[in-house]
């Protein structure tokens, strides 16, 4: 039976990375290690990571102007990195609430200078994005944050902010290669790696240079971006095993057609389980409204949440893993980020048209 895993994070990885990390476990290159035991100042684990760092910078087009950093500490240490090195003496900074991520990210910049929420949609439940020209917000602001995935509620935006000379920042943890974007709309962005890039305990920054080098008084070391750009992510032991899984799902994105061919293919994978719920005659039920909804995270319930148990189980017999919605949210959530192929996402819409038959 094949598995297919739609947890939303740490999360499916492609089979053909793990079937090469598996083939250079012991052994990589002929070097006579493990990639996991070389000194990160080793000549081999270099090249890993100064390849990685270029097959990136290759999908993303990401500009000469900009630093890729390699950090530990996930997205939630980026809550506390970006006002730490980009509040760079302003009064406040520019925050949009619409959801979980968006709240975490606001309730943690909070401790290190004034937020003003320049929108929210709290007033239907997190399952839309409040229109542009609604925002209030601070033309001296120093800079706008916004999560471009909201990876519990499932809205996405698919539109970019315009946010004048004001940087933008964009916590991408859940939609970073899914789509094609232009890097230098933003000041920062940032995403831990668990979903759509490796393992866990990488986490990926993009910052505009201009950005680095004005951190609050009192910054640890470790906190401040320059310490990491003036180090080529090399200051102390970067995650190096994790890195080099990222460079192996780097060198297949290429070899696939790049970020272009994951959205065509995103775009498909997500139309067709939208479709099915929306086929349903409300036996399922996604609250998100359509213009907003995500391709990456998608939450849906059982008409009747009684059979919420049944369906799980159902699932998991045929190999249809990790469907259990957030805590907070409840019902199913199917997360189909680049990794899931569109085989996967078929399979579930199969399963679930003949439960919804047989239970309809
Ligand atoms: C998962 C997630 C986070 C938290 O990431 P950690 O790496 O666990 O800190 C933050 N933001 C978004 C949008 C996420 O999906």
């Amino acid at each position: 039976m094949t598995i297919y895993n739609f947890s939303a994070g740490p999360a499916v990885l492609p089979h053909e990375v793990l079937q090469q990390a598996r083939e250079e476990l012991l052994d990589w290159h002929g070097s006579g290690m493990s990639v996991m035991e070389m000194s990160h100042r080793g000549k081999e684990y270099m090249s890993i990571q100064a390849e990685a760092e270029k097959d990136l910078r290759e999908l993303l087009t990401i500009p000469a102007n900009y630093k890729v950093l390699f950090l530990q500490g996930g997205a939630s240490q980026q809550f506390a990195m970006v006002p730490m090195n980009l509040l760079r003496g302003k009064k406040s900074a520019d925050y949009v609430n619409t959801g979980e991520w968006s709240k975490k990210a606001i309730s943690e910049a909070k401790k290190f200078g004034a937020v003003n929420v320049v929108t929210t949609g709290a007033d239907k439940n997190f399952s839309y994005i409040p229109a542009f020209d609604t925002w209030q917000r601070d033309p001296d602001a120093a800079y706008l944050h916004y999560t471009p995935n909201e990876t519990i509620g499932g809205v996405e935006f698919n539109w970019v902010p315009d946010s004048g000379a004001v940087p933008l920042v964009a916590d991408m943890s859940s939609n970073i290669m899914s789509r094609q974007i232009e890097v230098n709309k933003f000041g920062l962005i940032y995403a831990g790696a668990q979903k759509n890039i490796g393992p866990a305990g990488l986490t990926i920054v993009i910052v505009r240079e201009d950005l680095i080098g004005q951190v609050l008084a009192g910054t640890p070391t470790m906190l401040d971006y320059k310490t990491h750009s003036e180090n080529d992510s090399m200051y102390n032991t970067p995650p190096t095993y994790g890195i080099y899984i990222a460079g192996l799902v780097f060198q297949m994105l290429k070899r696939k057609g790049g970020i272009a061919a994951m959205e065509k293919t995103n775009i498909a994978k997500s139309n067709l389980l939208y479709s099915a719920i929306d086929a349903s005659n409300g036996f399922y039920h996604c609250p998100v409204a359509k213009s907003d909804r995500s391709r990456m995270n998608i939450p849906f319930t059982l008409k009747d949440a009684a059979l919420d148990g049944d369906f799980l189980k159902q699932a998991d017999a045929r190999g249809l893993l990790q469907l259990k919605g957030h805590r907070s949210v409840g019902g199913m959530r199917a997360s189909i980020y680049n990794a899931m192929p569109l085989e996967g996402v078929q399979t579930l819409v199969n399963f679930m048209n003949e439960f919804a038959k047989l239970h309809g």
